[in-house]
């Protein structure tokens, strides 16, 4: 079995500001569960950036814990990457995980086909260039929505890698089977960098039709079963949903992977209780 796999949890600013300080209770607590980093979401289009470079840099400077802001570039121009960047800089940030985003609704057409920066591979190209940031970046085990076939979406895949990225992380999967096919296709591309396996603990039916569907992830039966056995009682589904997640680890770690990446949600409990698992 392999125990050398990173552990590493992704946070995201909440959005009300009465719960803004909750989040430093958790980073407090899940500190001591001795992540390798931590990494601070990005509101899709760009809202609230200021949050997650002040989340980053507690994370950085009050923890001591390798942090990774996430930023989005689709849409951004060149000066308010530029102002990011120094924003980022001076909260003694260095690290982030450079992604395009979703189309923000309010975005038109037009303005959407004439954006600055096309891919993610762009901006990564950019921030090369222009900073000493170090950039991760993100990856589909089951492909991107839009990407017409895997093998498509790995061609780009590889040009975001040579333009500059050291580490990936992965969309969240169910089924690690599709992960080791990834894994395989990945390395077969000569994609070398590490990749940390996304795993999102779910604990509540109502996750489903909400994260899960949005990230296009794959529901194994195990899954849906499990769901719909524990479903309308909190505290079993709870467990149950803690239980799947920790042999999803156990299996990944037993099959070499390189870290394992918990979508934490802000939960403390679940977190806690999956790490003493693991
Ligand atoms: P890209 O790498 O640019 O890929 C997007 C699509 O374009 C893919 O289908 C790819 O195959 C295709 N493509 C790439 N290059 C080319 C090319 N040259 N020609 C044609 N097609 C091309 N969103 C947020 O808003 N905030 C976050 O904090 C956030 N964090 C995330 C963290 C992780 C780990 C993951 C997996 C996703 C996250 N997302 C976040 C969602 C992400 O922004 C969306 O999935 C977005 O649609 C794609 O971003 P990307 O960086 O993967 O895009």
């Amino acid at each position: 079995m392999s125990h050398n796999a990173s552990l590493s949890f992704e946070v995201f600013p909440p959005k009300k500001e009465e719960e803004f300080e909750n989040i430093f209770d958790f980073l407090r607590a899940a500190a001591k569960l001795h992540p390798d980093f931590i990494s601070c979401t990005y509101g899709a289009g760009g809202s609230r950036a200021g949050k997650t470079i002040e989340i980053a840099s507690f994370i950085q400077k009050e923890l001591g814990i390798d942090a990774i802001a996430h930023i989005t570039c689709v849409g951004f121009t060149h000066a308010d990457l530029e102002k990011n960047c120094e924003a980022l800089t001076a909260a003694g940030v260095n690290h982030v995980l450079a992604l395009r985003g979703d189309r923000p609704q309010h975005m038109t057409d037009e303005q959407f086909n004439s954006r600055e920066f096309f891919y993610a591979t762009d901006l990564v190209r950019h921030l090369k260039e222009h900073t000493s940031l170090q950039i991760s970046g993100a990856c589909y085990p089951e492909k991107h929505f839009e990407a017409p076939s895997l093998e498509e979406d790995l061609i780009h895949l590889k040009e975001k890698v040579d333009a500059g990225v050291s580490s990936l992380v992965t969309q969240m999967f169910f089924d690690n089977t599709c992960f080791y096919r990834f894994i395989e296709l990945v390395r077969a591309k000569g994609i070398t960098v590490p990749i940390h396996a996304g795993i999102m603990p779910i604990t509540t039916a109502k996750q489903l039709g909400t994260t899960v569907s949005l990230s296009g992830s794959s529901v194994p039966k195990e899954l849906a079963d499990l769901i719909a056995t524990y479903g309308e009682n909190k505290e079993d589904m709870r467990k149950a949903g803690i239980d799947y997640a920790v042999r999803q680890i156990q299996d990944l770690r037993e099959h070499g992977v390189d870290g394992i990446h918990i979508y934490s949600m802000n939960k403390l409990k679940t977190t806690t209780e999956i790490c003493a698992l693991i």
